[in-house]
């Protein structure tokens, strides 16, 4: 499932004394199936856009369209079930919104609250548990009970359990160690490849923009100020040191074999310590 932004602007407080613009025309086209980044400093408008991307913000001009629902400002609100289904978010420190007695009952949790029934629930339940690596003993123990980085695959698994096409992921790894960090992203590239998903990563790394993304797409003050392949946005430090962003390590290291070698290498074949 394709999602479109096309000139969307928003403003926060319309009409009152505090109104806030924190986007401006925006355009982007986030193909079904691919893994799109979008990056920048705090407070260039990554929330605001990811708030978009299953309709929890409507544009206040311009149009997002998810999939076949086309959402503008001031037409009449459709039911948004099907999209907020199709589209998990995976929020900062997910492990904050768990809250069930147990860790199956919190990934049953949603599919259930959209109407499926128990059996059903709790078998995709277990199902994306083993897929996210949490042991089978774990089920029937409290989430509150787990590891940090367990927390985080219970919430991972209750969004899969949604059977969503697209996950967007808000600085998944905030908090984390660079252990976790690792194999946190190394999950999400896993489940992006083998479970056919459209990943969206919101985030202010770089580096995990430039390792794992497909396309990305950098916001600056509201706007969207450039879109690409990663090799295409990182070749040019100067334009990015316009909009307070570094090339990344691993470009760096790539171009520079790249240099030697005469030839463009694929992305991912390289990891930071080679
Ligand atoms: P980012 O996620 O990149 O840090 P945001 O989308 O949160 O950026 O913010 C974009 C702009 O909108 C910022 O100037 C921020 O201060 C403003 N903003 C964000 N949320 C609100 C809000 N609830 N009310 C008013 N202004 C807001």
């Amino acid at each position: 499932m394709d999602i479109e932004l096309q000139k969307v602007s928003y403003s926060y407080g319309v009409g009152t004394p505090f109104e806030k613009r924190a986007l401006f025309d925006v355009d982007l086209l986030i193909p079904s199936g691919s893994y799109q980044a979008i990056i920048g400093h705090t407070g260039s408008g990554k929330s605001t856009i990811l708030q978009h991307l299953n309709a929890l913000l409507k544009p206040t001009e311009g149009t997002v369209r998810i999939g076949s629902a086309i959402i503008e400002y001031k037409k009449k609100p459709k039911d948004l079930r099907p999209v907020r289904q199709k589209v998990g978010i995976v929020f900062q420190f997910p492990e904050h919104q768990l809250f069930e007695e147990t860790v199956l009952k919190d990934i049953m949790f949603g599919p259930m609250n959209f109407g499926v029934d128990e059996k059903e629930a709790e078998e995709r339940a277990r199902k994306m548990s083993k897929l996210v690596g949490l042991p089978e003993e774990v089920l029937e123990k409290s989430p509150f009970d787990l590891s940090g980085g367990q927390m985080r695959r219970v919430a991972i698994a209750g969004v899969l359990a949604m059977k969503p096409d697209v996950i967007v992921l808000d600085e998944p790894t905030a908090g984390l160690d660079p252990r976790g960090r690792k194999e946190i992203m190394e999950l999400f590239y896993k489940l992006y490849k083998e479970q056919n998903l459209t990943m969206i990563l919101v985030t202010h790394s770089m580096e995990d923009a430039a390792r794992y993304a497909d396309h990305i797409a950098i916001m600056y003050n509201g706007r969207c100020v450039l879109t690409g392949k990663p090799l295409e946005i990182f070749s040019d430090a100067t334009k990015l040191a316009e909009f307070r962003l570094e090339v990344p390590h691993i470009i760096r290291f790539q171009k520079r074999l790249e240099a030697r070698l005469g030839f463009s290498l694929p992305k991912l074949c390289l990891t930071e310590e080679e």
